[in-house]
């Protein structure tokens, strides 16, 4: 197995798409789920607590 140059050739495959809630690349093609914001999961955006010191952090 290996991990380095080569293998970058085999990396074709779309798991993540745009996600039209986010407008992040985090929408699973094909769960139909975004990872970064729960849509497809959840009504709500999805948000976390501990989340909470990055995002002062990032601002
Ligand atoms: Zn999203």
């Amino acid at each position: 197995m290996v991990k380095g140059t080569p293998s970058m050739g085999k990396r074709q495959k779309r798991t993540h798409t745009v996600c039209r809630r986010c407008g992040r690349v985090s929408k699973n093609v094909h769960t139909k789920q975004c990872t970064a914001c729960g849509f497809g999961r959840m009504k709500c955006r999805r948000d976390y607590r501990w989340k909470l010191k990055a995002k002062l952090n990032r601002k």
